[in-house]
């Protein structure tokens, strides 16, 4: 399926961002740890020049956890601070202040040089649509809803949410766009639900979605929620639904738009279990067949509590 979209207020959204980017420090980036890299914006690097970075992997809960882990490793050995979270639990919050002190640490250091001594940090969110920084700005604001007034350099009626004596938050999420190098990128964050619903015709994508899922071998969810096998064609799949869930059309044939609908709603809320759609580029040691077992894994981040993910198991 061909998914092209470059919406008119794109280049809007790009200049406020690049506006209200000079008056932070900290850009935390958000990505879908279900496909981190499709999920990113190319224009981030220009815009994150000269500023500290995070990247978070979240709606984590709705991605296989041993590969967010193989996530973190990745961005890690790039060079960027990483963990993989669920955007709606208060929980990671501490994790994230922790972070963005040890990211920041340096300008600290230059601040008390100069004699500047607790200037707040700022941050702000960005990421493309649908990763969920409105969900994560509200779940900081929830729990301190403190703002502060308009700062000069800042898109008019932005406001900052204090998170602690040394951090505020930009209320206003950066939003940007996903790219749209090759096919396969256009599918996955249709997938996910980043393109306008307007563009995109909801049974090819339905039926590029199980396509998709039966390539990966990851059907087991989509079959046992839908009750179908991975012998139906995908058309068969979404009459099969239909009839299922009664989306009848007038003279009680099976509708396969809402069908359709109402698979990719099921997909998107994790219906058909964890999915992550995207792996790291294979670089030596982090092949798939190297990866470690979710024990493996979870005793590792007990050695490094600051740096990975905060698992509810873990509490
Ligand atoms: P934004 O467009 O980037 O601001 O995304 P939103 O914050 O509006 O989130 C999009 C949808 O994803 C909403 O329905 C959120 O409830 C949901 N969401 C956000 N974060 C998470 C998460 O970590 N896990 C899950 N399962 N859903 C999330």
């Amino acid at each position: 399926m061909n998914i092209q979209w470059y919406p008119g207020h794109m280049t809007r959204a790009k200049r406020s961002m690049q506006e209200d980017v000079r008056a932070v420090d900290l850009i935390i980036e958000i990505v879908d740890a279900r496909a981190p890299l499709a999920t990113r914006n190319p224009d981030i690097e220009a815009l994150g020049q000269g500023k500290f970075r995070i990247i978070l992997l979240n709606k984590a809960d709705l991605a296989e956890e041993p590969v967010s882990y193989e996530w973190v490793k990745y961005f890690k050995a790039a060079g960027y601070d990483c963990f993989f979270m669920d955007g709606r639990s208060k929980k990671n919050l501490k994790r994230l202040m922790v972070l963005i002190e040890r990211v920041c640490a340096e300008k600290r250091e230059r601040d008390k040089k100069r004699g500047i001594l607790n200037r707040p940090l700022r941050a702000m969110v960005a990421g493309v649509p649908n990763v969920g920084k409105s969900t994560l700005i509200n779940t900081i604001a929830g729990k301190s809803t403190a703002k502060t007034g308009n700062k000069p350099g800042v898109t008019k009626g932005n406001q900052w949410i204090r998170l602690n004596k040394s951090v505020e938050l930009l209320d206003t999420p950066g939003i940007l766009w996903p790219k749209f190098e090759d096919q396969r990128i256009g599918e996955i964050i249709a997938f996910l639900g980043s393109v306008n619903e307007m563009i995109v015709d909801p049974v090819e994508l339905a039926v590029t979605l199980i396509g998709f899922l039966r390539a990966a071998g990851k059907t087991e969810g989509l079959n046992e929620r839908c009750e179908c096998t991975d012998d139906m064609t995908p058309a068969e799949v979404l009459d099969h639904l239909a009839l299922r869930r009664g989306c009848l059309q007038a003279g009680g044939e099976p509708d396969p738009e809402k069908a359709a609908a109402i698979l990719m709603n099921e997909y998107r809320s994790g219906r058909f279990g964890q999915i992550s759609l995207e792996e790291p580029p294979k670089t030596a040691g982090s092949a798939p067949e190297d990866r470690k077992t979710k024990a493996e894994n979870k005793s590792e981040n007990r050695a490094e509590k600051t740096e990975g993910p905060e698992t509810e198991e873990q509490k």
